[in-house]
């Protein structure tokens, strides 16, 4: 029998919907509460690899979602011209039928995981919050922000980067950095050469272009802003333009064609690593609150969905919470250790115009890393 037998997941982004359908494909009852009364996700996408592949398959998710994602194996690193200088092939894990890597939008992967977590019964209370968590020998009374309340074997805080769980935890101790770094992104109808992750070194940041669906792409730029500027929300269209000088080719063409301001999603990269268990008593986190990274290396998401998984796992395979949580932690911690560290890396040196750093090696040995079993 399950010693952990109802669950409250707090935050309902990739990691809390993951963690959800994980638990609940268990048989354990799952509560998730979402702070935004409007459950939806920004419209760009997201890269993923053969790790979260593989992982959607174990959640058993993957025919949804492989059909709302364009699927594809290879990456490139290209000169601001478009000139190839690598291509980097990707790993089957799941299986040889499925594709190394996906990109897929963010609001696909939303309705694929709601909609699934829903379905295997998760209850989902949405413009709501945890107030108070304490914890006795048999769970965690739950104090939630509309006065309500109930009683949990287990709290999971998936609430992401500003995680209000984290500091419940453990106080202001693990506060958000700002890395020096932006990523601008826009949508465009896919070109028929991007049918694989193409990425662009420019002079100041790099740049991507990366297939969503048969009609849709995203291209990325990073940007070194030391100052963290502030950004007018109606000039966006022209600031993305000026970070995207010195590009020609493909980037230099599509730059041109930037100008709704109101479609350029732009975020100042803030990174979290939670330098000891994630979890006191019965409080666990996951993904972002515990590890948030920059997007460089493109495991963020990977990271709170494999996270998920060996949650569900170490809940069921015996022993009292405590040993649980530990091994969850021992299959964790490292790894996501080594990742996060490594991406902030290649921002740094992205900064630090940094032409000796070799990423085609870092992006190698991450990808063997990732595809080790967890
Ligand atoms: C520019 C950029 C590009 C990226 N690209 C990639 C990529 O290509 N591939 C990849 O793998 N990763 C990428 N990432 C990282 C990825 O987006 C994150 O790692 C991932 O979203 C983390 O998921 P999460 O569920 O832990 O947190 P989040 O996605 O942040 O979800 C947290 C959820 O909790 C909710 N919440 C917040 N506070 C509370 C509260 N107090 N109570 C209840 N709910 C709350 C939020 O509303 C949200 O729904 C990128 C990140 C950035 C910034």
């Amino acid at each position: 029998m399950n010693t952990v037998s109802k669950v409250l997941v707090v935050g309902g982004g990739i990691g809390g919907l993951c963690a959800a359908i994980a638990l609940r494909r268990k048989g354990i009852d799952v509560d998730l509460v979402e702070l935004n009364s409007e459950w939806t996700v920004y419209g760009v996408g997201i890269i993923q690899q053969g790790n979260v592949v593989r992982e959607m398959s174990k959640l058993g998710v993957l025919d949804g979602y492989l059909d709302a994602a364009f699927a594809f194996d290879d990456v490139t690193i290209n000169t601001a011209s478009g000139q190839q200088l690598a291509r980097i092939p990707g790993q089957r894990l799941a299986g040889p039928q499925y594709p190394a890597n996906v990109g897929i939008s963010r609001l696909a992967l939303h309705k694929v995981l709601s909609e699934t977590a829903i379905e295997l019964g998760t209850s989902v209370r949405l413009g709501l919050s945890v107030e108070t968590l304490s914890e006795d020998a048999e769970g965690v009374d739950v104090v939630f922000t509309d006065g309500s309340q109930d009683s949990y074997s287990l709290v999971v805080g998936a609430d992401g980067l500003f995680s209000k769980v984290r500091g419940l935890l453990f106080s202001d101790k693990y506060q958000p950095r700002f890395t020096g770094q932006s990523v601008w992104r826009y949508n465009f109808p896919r070109n028929a050469h991007i049918d694989h992750l193409a990425t662009y070194q420019g002079p100041a940041g790099n740049a991507g272009l990366v297939p969503l669906a048969d009609d849709l792409m995203y291209m990325f730029v990073t940007s070194h802003e030391p100052t963290n500027p502030r950004m007018n929300r109606t000039t966006l269209a022209a600031e993305m333009r000026q970070r995207l000088h010195g590009f020609d080719g493909l980037i230099g063409e599509l730059r041109e064609q930037i100008n709704d301001s109101a479609k350029v999603v732009y975020k100042p990269l803030e990174v979290v690593f939670v330098d000891e268990p994630w979890y006191r008593g019965r409080v666990l986190l996951i993904g972002d609150a515990a590890h948030a990274t920059t997007p460089h290396l493109g495991q963020g998401a990977g990271m709170a969905i494999e996270d998920a998984v060996v949650l569900s796992e170490e809940l069921t395979a015996g022993g009292n919470i405590e040993h649980q949580l530990q091994r969850f932690m021992a299959r964790r911690f490292e790894r996501c250790k080594c990742i996060a560290q490594s991406s902030v890396m290649v921002g740094e040196k992205e900064i630090a115009k940094d032409r000796s750093f070799d990423s085609v090696a870092l992006v190698k040995k991450i990808l063997a890393l990732t595809a080790e079993p967890i």
